[in-house]
Protein backbone atom coordinates (compact mmCIF):
# COMPACT_ATOMS: atom_id res chain seq x y z
CA UNK A 1 0.00 0.00 0.00
CA UNK A 2 1.30 3.55 -1.07
CA UNK A 3 0.79 6.07 1.42
CA UNK A 4 0.20 9.52 -0.71
CA UNK A 5 -0.40 13.32 -0.04
CA UNK A 6 -2.42 15.30 -1.95
CA UNK A 7 -4.01 18.85 -0.81
CA UNK A 8 -7.81 19.75 -1.90
CA UNK A 9 -11.49 18.75 -0.86
CA UNK A 10 -12.17 15.17 0.59
CA UNK A 11 -15.28 14.77 -1.33
CA UNK A 12 -13.92 15.04 -5.13
CA UNK A 13 -11.54 12.27 -4.53
CA UNK A 14 -11.84 9.47 -6.89
CA UNK A 15 -11.44 6.51 -4.98
CA UNK A 16 -12.94 3.71 -4.41
CA UNK A 17 -13.93 4.65 -0.61
CA UNK A 18 -13.65 8.39 1.30
CA UNK A 19 -13.26 8.19 4.77
CA UNK A 20 -15.17 10.61 6.85
CA UNK A 21 -13.79 12.11 10.04
CA UNK A 22 -17.68 11.49 11.65
CA UNK A 23 -19.17 11.55 15.42
CA UNK A 24 -20.33 8.72 17.33
CA UNK A 25 -24.27 9.41 16.31
CA UNK A 26 -23.26 9.17 12.56
CA UNK A 27 -25.90 11.57 11.90
CA UNK A 28 -24.15 14.53 10.15
CA UNK A 29 -22.14 16.90 11.28
CA UNK A 30 -19.71 19.98 10.45
CA UNK A 31 -16.29 20.23 8.95
CA UNK A 32 -15.43 17.08 6.48
CA UNK A 33 -18.61 15.45 7.60
CA UNK A 34 -20.90 18.09 6.94
CA UNK A 35 -19.18 18.30 3.30
CA UNK A 36 -19.59 14.86 2.55
CA UNK A 37 -23.25 14.50 3.34
CA UNK A 38 -23.95 17.61 0.74
CA UNK A 39 -22.01 16.37 -1.75
CA UNK A 40 -23.42 12.51 -1.09
CA UNK A 41 -26.60 13.62 -1.05
CA UNK A 42 -29.69 12.24 1.43
CA UNK A 43 -28.46 8.62 0.30
CA UNK A 44 -25.64 8.30 2.91
CA UNK A 45 -27.86 9.64 5.99
CA UNK A 46 -30.29 6.82 4.71
CA UNK A 47 -27.60 4.81 5.10
CA UNK A 48 -25.89 5.69 8.37
CA UNK A 49 -29.56 5.59 9.86
CA UNK A 50 -30.19 1.99 8.65
CA UNK A 51 -26.97 0.84 9.34
CA UNK A 52 -26.04 2.39 12.24
CA UNK A 53 -29.15 2.86 14.30
CA UNK A 54 -26.45 3.48 17.69
CA UNK A 55 -24.16 5.17 15.45
CA UNK A 56 -20.43 3.35 16.32
CA UNK A 57 -18.08 3.87 19.40
CA UNK A 58 -14.90 6.23 18.93
CA UNK A 59 -11.86 4.31 17.17
CA UNK A 60 -14.58 2.41 15.37
CA UNK A 61 -15.29 2.23 11.88
CA UNK A 62 -18.37 1.57 9.20
CA UNK A 63 -19.05 1.92 5.39
CA UNK A 64 -22.37 3.10 3.94
CA UNK A 65 -22.94 4.46 0.22
CA UNK A 66 -21.33 7.40 -0.56
CA UNK A 67 -24.47 8.64 -2.86
CA UNK A 68 -23.93 11.19 -5.11
CA UNK A 69 -19.90 10.98 -5.05
CA UNK A 70 -17.49 9.96 -6.94
CA UNK A 71 -16.40 7.21 -4.57
CA UNK A 72 -18.57 4.12 -4.11
CA UNK A 73 -18.34 3.88 -0.30
CA UNK A 74 -17.83 5.89 3.09
CA UNK A 75 -15.95 4.71 5.94
CA UNK A 76 -17.51 6.57 8.40
CA UNK A 77 -14.63 6.83 11.73
CA UNK A 78 -15.18 8.40 14.77
CA UNK A 79 -12.23 10.34 15.84
CA UNK A 80 -11.67 11.39 19.23
CA UNK A 81 -12.68 14.57 20.75
CA UNK A 82 -9.39 16.07 22.27
CA UNK A 83 -11.48 19.16 23.17
CA UNK A 84 -13.54 16.76 25.63
CA UNK A 85 -10.89 15.12 26.56
CA UNK A 86 -10.38 12.08 24.51
CA UNK A 87 -6.72 12.13 24.15
CA UNK A 88 -5.81 8.66 24.15
CA UNK A 89 -3.73 7.77 20.79
CA UNK A 90 -4.64 4.40 20.28
CA UNK A 91 -7.96 5.76 19.87
CA UNK A 92 -7.19 7.98 16.53
CA UNK A 93 -4.76 5.30 15.34
CA UNK A 94 -7.08 2.81 15.39
CA UNK A 95 -9.94 5.23 13.11
CA UNK A 96 -7.25 4.39 10.31
CA UNK A 97 -6.25 0.69 10.91
CA UNK A 98 -10.40 0.21 11.46
CA UNK A 99 -11.04 2.51 7.88
CA UNK A 100 -7.98 -0.19 5.74
CA UNK A 101 -9.99 -2.82 7.61
CA UNK A 102 -13.70 -1.95 6.52
CA UNK A 103 -12.02 -1.18 2.78
CA UNK A 104 -10.50 -4.52 2.95
CA UNK A 105 -14.52 -6.12 4.06
CA UNK A 106 -16.06 -4.36 1.12
CA UNK A 107 -13.12 -4.97 -1.48
CA UNK A 108 -12.21 -0.76 -1.59
CA UNK A 109 -8.42 -0.68 -3.12
CA UNK A 110 -7.94 3.04 -2.99
CA UNK A 111 -9.09 5.16 -0.37
CA UNK A 112 -8.57 8.98 0.90
CA UNK A 113 -8.43 9.70 4.25
CA UNK A 114 -9.00 13.63 6.12
CA UNK A 115 -6.46 14.59 8.84
CA UNK A 116 -9.06 12.80 11.78
CA UNK A 117 -9.74 14.54 14.72
CA UNK A 118 -7.63 18.03 13.46
CA UNK A 119 -10.49 20.05 12.61
CA UNK A 120 -13.51 20.78 15.24
CA UNK A 121 -12.18 17.98 17.88
CA UNK A 122 -8.96 19.82 18.35
CA UNK A 123 -5.99 16.71 18.17
CA UNK A 124 -2.67 18.90 17.81
CA UNK A 125 -2.12 18.85 14.39
CA UNK A 126 1.03 17.80 13.74
CA UNK A 127 0.50 14.97 15.88
CA UNK A 128 -2.75 14.29 13.73
CA UNK A 129 -0.67 13.76 10.99
CA UNK A 130 2.13 11.68 12.69
CA UNK A 131 -0.64 9.44 13.89
CA UNK A 132 -2.08 8.95 10.32
CA UNK A 133 1.05 7.78 9.07
CA UNK A 134 1.95 5.84 11.86
CA UNK A 135 -1.25 3.91 11.81
CA UNK A 136 -1.38 3.33 7.83
CA UNK A 137 2.35 2.26 7.88
CA UNK A 138 1.25 -0.43 10.32
CA UNK A 139 -0.96 -2.23 7.80
CA UNK A 140 0.59 -1.17 4.79
CA UNK A 141 1.95 -5.11 4.73
CA UNK A 142 -0.99 -6.90 5.35
CA UNK A 143 -4.30 -5.02 3.21
CA UNK A 144 -5.71 -5.30 -0.21
CA UNK A 145 -5.49 -1.93 -0.09
CA UNK A 146 -3.18 0.03 -2.94
CA UNK A 147 -3.49 3.21 -2.35
CA UNK A 148 -4.45 5.60 1.37
CA UNK A 149 -4.22 9.28 0.07
CA UNK A 150 -3.80 11.53 2.94
CA UNK A 151 -6.13 14.92 1.46
CA UNK A 152 -5.10 18.45 3.35
CA UNK A 153 -7.77 20.78 3.13
CA UNK A 154 -4.88 23.42 3.37
CA UNK A 155 -1.30 24.08 2.36
CA UNK A 156 -0.26 23.80 6.38
CA UNK A 157 -1.97 20.20 6.58
CA UNK A 158 0.06 19.25 3.45
CA UNK A 159 3.42 20.50 5.02
CA UNK A 160 2.58 18.46 8.26
CA UNK A 161 1.99 15.37 6.46
CA UNK A 162 4.66 15.58 3.56
CA UNK A 163 7.20 16.29 6.89
CA UNK A 164 5.61 13.14 8.68
CA UNK A 165 5.99 10.87 5.89
CA UNK A 166 9.28 12.06 5.33
CA UNK A 167 9.94 13.19 2.06
CA UNK A 168 9.91 16.70 3.28
CA UNK A 169 12.08 19.01 1.06
P1 LIG B 1 -12.93 16.30 13.46
O1 LIG B 1 -14.27 16.57 14.09
O2 LIG B 1 -12.57 14.83 13.43
O3 LIG B 1 -11.85 17.17 14.02
P2 LIG B 1 -13.20 18.02 11.06
O4 LIG B 1 -14.05 17.75 9.88
O5 LIG B 1 -13.57 19.17 11.92
O6 LIG B 1 -13.14 16.63 11.90
O7 LIG B 1 -11.70 18.22 10.61
C1 LIG B 1 -10.85 17.18 10.19
C2 LIG B 1 -9.88 17.73 9.17
O8 LIG B 1 -10.52 17.78 7.90
C3 LIG B 1 -9.38 19.15 9.44
O9 LIG B 1 -7.97 19.17 9.21
C4 LIG B 1 -10.13 20.00 8.41
O10 LIG B 1 -9.36 21.13 8.02
C5 LIG B 1 -10.27 19.02 7.27
N1 LIG B 1 -11.36 19.26 6.30
C6 LIG B 1 -12.53 19.91 6.45
N2 LIG B 1 -13.25 19.87 5.32
C7 LIG B 1 -12.52 19.16 4.42
C8 LIG B 1 -12.69 18.75 3.05
N3 LIG B 1 -13.78 19.07 2.36
N4 LIG B 1 -11.69 18.03 2.46
C9 LIG B 1 -10.58 17.67 3.15
N5 LIG B 1 -10.36 18.02 4.43
C10 LIG B 1 -11.31 18.75 5.05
Amino acid sequence: MEITVVEGDLTQQHVDAVVNAANRHLRGGGGVDGAIHRAGGPAVLEDCVRRFPHGLATGDAGWTTAGDLPARWVVHVVGPDHRAGETDRALLLSCYTRAVEVADEVGARTLAFPLVSAGVYGWPREDAAAAAVEALRSVAATTGVTEARLVAYDAAAAALLRDALGDAP
